[in-house]
């Protein structure tokens, strides 16, 4: 490419890859997306079977990370944020299903029968975190044992699982937290 032209003189014709990928992401929406997928499929071939490439992929996504640190850490916290928020959704919604709390930072996800730690179960599904959330929404597992509930009916679920009738009662006032936000 002559060093000497400027863009402009060149009337547009001289595009960087960037750009001209820019243009045609705009100009055929539908062909890119077709473009993107099979360039991503080839991506994900060569990280399967290339070492090398695994590799140089690896150090390239920590350098990245490294660079961007923060922005790294709020986008990997606004994702585990929201794949949480859509995983009670599809166990029924962001609401506690004894007492109605509907705070999602009181919320968790729960198992109704509690899960032994003896129990052959994979550390994902057992653990929760990003893993078992995304589980959920992809419907790769069995929720009839899952529920939504705040922290403290998840306590009261526990102790009553271990220890049977304990005579607490969790009231959750509504009215009180809404009028407050
Ligand atoms: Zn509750």
């Amino acid at each position: 490419m002559p060093q000497n032209f400027t863009k402009s003189q060149l009337g547009g014709f001289y595009l960087s890859t960037s750009e001209w990928l820019k243009r045609f992401k705009s100009e055929n929406p539908e062909k890119y997306r077709v473009f993107r997928d099979k360039v991503n499929q080839r991506r994900h071939e060569r990280y399967r079977t290339e070492p090398e490439y695994r590799e140089r992929m690896k150090k390239q996504v920590q350098s990245c990370r490294r660079k961007y640190h923060e922005k790294w850490r709020e986008y990997s916290r606004a994702y585990r944020e929201r794949m949480r928020q859509r995983a009670m959704e599809t166990l029924g919604g962001t609401k506690c299903v004894y007492c109605g709390c509907d705070i999602l930072d009181f919320l968790e996800i729960n198992h109704k029968n509690p899960i032994g730690r003896r129990r052959n179960t994979s550390p994902t599904v057992r653990h929760g975190g990003v893993g078992f959330w995304s589980l959920i929404v992809h419907g790769k597992v069995d929720t009839a044992n899952l529920e939504v509930a705040c922290r403290v009916c998840n306590a009261l679920h526990y102790l009553r699982h271990r220890y049977g009738e304990t005579g607490h009662r969790v009231i959750w006032n509504a009215r009180q937290n809404q009028g407050g936000a």
